[in-house]
């Protein structure tokens, strides 16, 4: 008798894919106007992106940069542009776990637009934690802490209200770290400046500067020697090139740290092998994403140079994806800058984050932990014809 046996083939559920990328602008309105060497900002534009897949989870990302194209390359507009156009065709009907391969996709074929990437990188991510119920913590290897300390920058371009907004903090429990924005004015002014308000917190606040790359290699050897004898501890790219920072670099007893040069693992190779930083800003959008910053920072840990959790001064997605991101670091040796949506005036989320005692809790909910208000995200959309039904025409 021949006998046929029907294997029981195991019929695995449909993976669920990406069926439509949506984005959108946001202004909003920040507390005062930030100077730094590159910009004043009067507010703040955020590109939001969704990720819609088939088995009904949304996953959201943030791109934000400092200034418009004053810090980079990169623009919200730009992003929203390069997204819809260019990234988005390359993600519907894909496979939305495969986060990784679907990454590597999109690196052969969009190149640069760095933001961009970190922006929907994130929207996978937090759309496939929210799918597997796991923070977006525990998809990047696992967290190793829940509270991350957060400074605060000091950049009203006023030294008496600067040190007026620091005892305000410090008497918050908010933040007992502070960076001051410097580059903009004379060195003379600027020393004086840093120094005025390191006397005035003494050893209740430490006080580092970022200089937004602003001095010349020659003006960077007086500052930083002033810098060190005014009791700043750490200053945030004096130059713009990476061997002038080696040149400066172990001349004086203060710490130096790489931000704008630091653009993903090939450029923190090359500062690490030419010593050109005691320390490296992290940031998300900076690096192309969470995986290339998780490659940046183990460089770092290779290399003995020290981390820092940078923001580019986004809202609450952007600081919720870096603080899942920071949460990971063996090594975060000089804390985090996540003050980004304390620099809005305005709330975007369904529950606004936990900052007390001097950090920032990491959500532990699944994705990125995060819920936004989509009223307010209606709101304070650009855009506003998009948001407009029929009743209202
Ligand atoms: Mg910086």
């Amino acid at each position: 008798m021949n006998t046929t046996f029907a294997h029981a083939v195991p019929v695995s559920p449909p993976c669920p894919v990406i069926e439509r990328v949506e984005t959108v602008l946001l202004d909003l309105p920040t507390i005062r106007p930030h100077k730094l060497s590159v910009a004043t900002m009067n507010g703040q534009t955020m590109m939001l992106v969704k990720v819609h897949c088939s088995d009904g989870i949304v996953g959201i990302g943030e791109g934000t940069t400092i200034g418009g194209l004053a810090y980079g390359g990169e623009s919200p507009e730009g992003m929203q542009l390069a997204i819809e156009t260019y990234f988005a065709p390359l993600m519907v009907r894909e496979d939305a776990t495969a986060v990784r391969a679907l990454m590597l996709r999109i690196g052969k074929m969009v190149k640069e637009n760095r933001f961009a990437k970190c922006a929907v990188e994130t929207a996978l991510l937090d759309a496939h934690g929210k799918r597997l119920g796991l923070p977006v913590s525990e998809l990047l290897g696992g967290r190793l802490r829940d509270r991350l300390p957060v400074a605060w920058t000091l950049a009203s371009g006023d030294t008496a209200k600067d040190i007026a907004e620091a005892e305000k903090m410090l008497d918050l429990r908010r933040h007992n770290i502070f960076k001051l924005k410097i580059g903009g004015k004379t060195l003379r002014e600027d020393i004086a400046h840093v120094a005025a308000i390191k006397r005035a917190l003494g050893d209740r606040g430490a006080v580092r500067v970022d200089v937004n790359m602003a001095w010349g290699e020659t003006e960077a050897a007086y500052g930083l020697a002033a810098l060190a004898d005014a009791g700043c501890e750490l200053v945030e790219q004096p130059v713009a090139s990476a061997s002038a920072m080696m040149r400066l670099m172990r001349r004086f007893p203060v710490a130096l740290m790489a931000d704008e040069i630091l653009q993903g693992p090939e450029t923190a190779f090359a500062i690490a092998t030419n010593h050109s930083a005691d320390v490296f800003a992290i940031k998300i959008e900076q690096s192309g994403g969470l995986f290339s910053a998780q490659r940046v920072a183990a460089i770092a840990d290779a290399a003995g140079i020290g981390l820092y959790g940078g923001t580019m001064l986004e809202g609450a997605v952007g600081t919720i994806a870096s603080a899942q991101l920071f949460s990971t670091f063996v090594n975060l040796q000089w804390g985090t800058e996540l003050f980004g949506p304390l620099l809005l005036t305005e709330e975007i989320l369904a529950a606004p984050l936990d900052y007390s005692d001097f950090e920032l809790t990491v959500p532990h909910r699944p994705g990125l932990g995060i819920e936004l208000d989509e009223d307010r995200i209606a709101y304070f959309a650009r855009d506003k014809l998009r948001k407009t039904t029929s009743a209202d025409a």
